[in-house]
């Protein structure tokens, strides 16, 4: 999609440093970390959330909960534990409607969030 600052990620046309990259998904870091480990992932197909992944295609869905279990194991999160968010829409907190998974984690996490 023209104008998504993920999609321009995925072309390789904004650089990003990348964890994980399978046919369908892409994981890289966050550039304004909130946490010591903050990686995100998100299809290669532009969705604007994850509802609508769901709706379209629930294998894509599936593949992201897989990648986000696979990247926290490659950065040796699983361990100690981590945090999947899914921020969606205004209230949500979503600023880039190209549907992700923030993965975070690296230290004890305050629940409920502030
Ligand atoms: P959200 O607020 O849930 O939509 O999250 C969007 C996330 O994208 C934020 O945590 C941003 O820090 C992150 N972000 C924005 N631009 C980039 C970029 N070029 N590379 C990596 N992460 C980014």
């Amino acid at each position: 999609m023209s104008d998504c600052l993920f999609c321009a990620i995925v072309a390789g046309d904004i650089p990003a440093n990348i964890v994980l990259q399978t046919d369908t998904v892409l994981a890289f870091h966050d550039v304004q970390p909130q946490a010591p480990t903050h990686i995100l992932v998100i299809p290669k197909q532009h969705f604007a959330d994850l509802a609508a992944v769901a709706a379209a295609d629930p294998t894509l869905a599936a593949d992201l909960m897989l990648a986000a279990a696979e990247v926290a194991h490659t950065v040796q999160l699983d361990q100690a534990g981590y945090r999947l968010v899914v921020n969606t829409g205004v209230d949500g907190g979503q600023s880039v409607y190209h549907c992700h998974v923030h993965v975070l984690g690296g230290r004890g996490l305050q629940w409920p969030p502030g």
